[in-house]
């Protein structure tokens, strides 16, 4: 039976987090420092449960070791991806993520970090951080050892619908006042490397620094853009990136869309507008998995999607 996999989103308090989840979005947020909605998440720190339909109240694990064929039986112990929406109210330390090898032998065999986002929102003069300008590795630590932050840091003015892919390796942080959908591998391994000097009860958050200067890689190199937009019916569909751990797509719905995705499984997550996906209202704020063998989609309406696969 042709039937989209709807998840309830689970909130996660953050100290840097807002409220934006809420009047943004509607979600039930637990405080006005709501940092992160786990949107299609089957991570033991947020396992989201399935909303309504034959496996309603099934959390997302169970449905992936119970049923590996809705997901096109493609083995692997947990649900590789991670769908995220961030909300930063403060700055975010500056922070880096080892790759799968590293983070196998150093973090009992969790896997690496492979993260990407696209901008929901930001204040009008905003910044990410994303790489570094040092040189060598002898010149990161001594940049870092004397604490030349502005020098070393490579800030990147952004807007509303830039992408930007984060590799293993690479530091980054998201600033205060932006939004941001975070496609991802499953994943919680991240080292911080720098925290603004900030305190937290009355005293500096953990660094973990010499893991951080061990996977940081030296020299920064840019990801390469890889935009590629192309129409599909009523959809204007542009491809974000292609990595070896995930596809991300930007879709852009006005009228009827039609596709057969043939793959394992696809994650949609609708961050604007209102539709019907073959029969199901569909609306902003809603997360789902269309599952293997789900054949031809027909979604119509006006709305703004990420989609992702393996
Ligand atoms: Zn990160």
């Amino acid at each position: 039976m042709k039937e989209p996999i709807f998840l309830e989103p689970i909130l996660q308090e953050k100290l840097w987090g807002g409220d934006r989840l809420r009047s943004r979005f509607g979600y039930d947020i637990p405080s006005g420092h709501t940092g992160e909605c786990w949107a299609i998440s089957a991570h033991p720190g947020g396992d989201c449960r399935v909303r309504g339909g034959e496996y309603a109240g099934k959390t997302l694990g169970a449905l992936w070791r119970e049923h590996p064929e809705l997901f096109g039986n493609t083995g692997g112990e947990v649900f590789p991806l991670l769908v995220k929406i961030i909300d930063a109210r403060e700055d975010l330390s500056i922070q880096v993520h080892p790759d799968d090898e590293y983070a196998r032998v150093h973090e009992n065999g969790s896997l690496g970090k492979t993260e990407c986002w696209y901008i929901l929102e930001c204040g009008e003069d905003a910044e990410i951080i994303i790489g570094h300008n040092a040189e060598s590795p002898a010149a990161l630590r001594e940049m870092v050892e004397e604490g030349r932050w502005n020098e070393l840091l490579r800030r990147i003015p952004i807007h509303r619908g830039d992408f930007f892919q984060i590799d293993p390796g690479c530091l980054h942080a998201i600033k205060s006042g932006t939004m941001v959908l975070e496609t991802q591998q499953s994943s919680d391994v991240t080292y911080r490397f720098y925290d603004y000097g900030r305190l937290e009860n009355g005293r500096p958050r953990t660094l973990h620094l010499q893991q951080s200067l061990a996977v940081t890689q030296v020299p920064f190199r840019p990801h390469p853009v890889e935009r590629e937009t192309v129409r599909e019916g009523g959809a204007q569909v542009t491809r974000l990136v292609t990595c070896p751990c995930y596809t991300v797509y930007r879709v852009e719905v006005d009228g009827l869309w039609t596709r057969d995705w043939a793959k394992p499984f696809v994650n949609v997550s609708v961050l604007d507008g209102e539709g019907v996906l073959d029969g199901q209202p569909v609306k902003k704020g809603d997360h789902l998995l269309l599952p293997a063998g789900y054949g031809e989609m027909a979604l119509s309406g006006r709305l703004e999607l990420i989609c992702s696969h393996l």
